[in-house]
């Protein structure tokens, strides 16, 4: 009996290394086109890209990259958004694992694997692949398949043990669409806070999530009604971005600042650079004098060469180090830039998508410490100067700044205290 099934699934195997499909459901975005070539019952398939399907595979990649805006859009918010606009898969309603499926499956990016899953794999058989029509390209597939890694909330570690991903877990507050979720932090005990409904349905706060899920006993973080909170944020980010002759001053002195530190840097490499070409020069003229035949090649010679080609390895890693330490040109975008910024951030702020909100306020600030008696807004200058140089007028949400480099790590954007 294992004799016949080892012989079907041969066939089947050697079907599709030929590049047939020899099953009767094809992939979504795919459907399966009848050849002339003769097969055990009928004739072989291949498989050919079903135009309306492939163009909801493209979709679902895309919003998984960068969503409608430029923010990477989660498994159950494409889901509901497909099913939300009409489109169906296949007579069926999309459930989070059918997005999770198709995000993962090779066959859109042309190779289609079978055999993965067959209850058979172990008889120690090894999955075929085939090529196919693609859909997406392999890149993309890459980004989104990295970018799904990165937001899962567990990940793998080496040894295949699943462990937490935290900063996956600290990223879904950002993406949540509550306003300040994801900046908020109790300043006690170092949880997050989050909303809640009151009793009536009516109230919504911001609590310390300590206190939510173990107890209000466990951190005396005061709750803040939501709305109020929100619009005191906003009014001090906003009032903060009204003087757009500040802002420019800020930017400019931090301009001069990196400047100073890249002369600085610069002067390091250049004395660098200096050892590197004496030593190289050294190294030359031992090689001349050893072919020309003045020196002869001994234990102590052979030694100093390679201490010396050690050194030169040393110095161009050092070289390489410094060099990237030294920032590019990041503004020098000009006041009236800075001024359309600081006009584009205040129309954002008070924006009804709170998603746009979201996104000028993630450029801008870092953390909202919550204590018992203020609530702190920080943002590093450095982030913020990135922000403004990287912001182009047409784009509707800004991208968050991601080289922003460390050199001057912890500086307020000194925001007013919100009472
Ligand atoms: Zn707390």
């Amino acid at each position: 009996m294992g004799g016949l099934h080892r012989q079907v699934t041969d066939a089947m195997e050697e079907c599709v290394r030929q590049g047939f499909f020899p099953r009767s459901k094809p992939p979504y975005g795919y459907h399966s086109l009848t050849t002339d070539i003769p097969a055990r019952s009928g004739y072989k398939k291949r498989l050919a890209i079903e135009p309306k399907e492939s163009e909801t595979v493209k979709l679902i990649f895309s919003l998984s990259e960068t969503g409608t805006t430029g923010e990477p859009w989660g498994l159950k918010r494409i889901a509901a958004y497909l099913n939300s606009i009409g489109i169906i898969k296949r007579g069926r309603k999309w459930a989070v694992n059918d997005v999770h499926g198709i995000l993962r499956n090779t066959a859109y990016t042309g190779n289609y694997v079978w055999g993965k899953i067959r209850p058979n794999n172990r008889h120690g058989r090894v999955p075929i692949s085939a090529r196919i029509p693609s859909i997406v390209d392999e890149k993309q597939f890459h980004r989104v398949k990295l970018g799904l890694e990165k937001r899962s909330p567990f990940k793998t570690d080496r040894n295949g043990k699943v462990r937490k991903n935290q900063s996956a877990i600290d990223e879904l507050g950002y993406r949540s669409k509550t306003l300040l979720t994801g900046f908020l932090k109790c300043d006690i005990c170092g949880a997050s806070l989050r909303v809640i409904t009151g009793k009536s349905g009516r109230y919504h706060y911001y609590k310390c999530w300590t206190r939510v899920t173990v107890g209000n006993s466990l951190c005396s973080c005061p709750s803040i009604p939501k709305a109020k909170l929100e619009e005191a944020i906003i009014g001090a980010v906003s009032s903060r971005f009204q003087d757009h002759h500040s802002i420019d001053k800020l930017i400019r002195g931090l301009e001069a600042k990196l400047r100073e530190s890249s002369k600085s840097l610069s002067k390091k490499v250049e004395i660098l650079k200096a050892q590197n070409t004496r030593l190289k020069a050294s190294l030359e003229t031992l090689y001349e004098a050893l072919s020309e035949g003045s020196l002869t090649l001994d234990e102590v010679l052979q030694e100093t060469i390679s201490s010396k080609r050690a050194r030169m390895v040393n110095l161009s890693d050092q070289i390489r180090d410094i060099e990237a330490q030294i920032s590019p040109n990041l503004f020098r975008r000009g006041k009236k830039h800075t001024e359309a910024f600081c006009k584009a951030i205040n129309e954002a702020l008070f924006s009804d998508n709170t998603e746009v909100t979201k996104a000028y306020l993630k450029t801008v600030i870092s953390e909202i410490r919550v204590t018992p008696s203020e609530v702190r807004v920080s943002g590093k200058r450095l982030q913020l100067a990135s922000a403004v140089s990287e912001w182009l007028p047409s784009t509707l949400v800004p991208r968050v700044p991601s080289a922003v480099s460390n050199w001057c790590p912890g500086q307020d954007l000194n925001l007013r205290p919100v009472p």
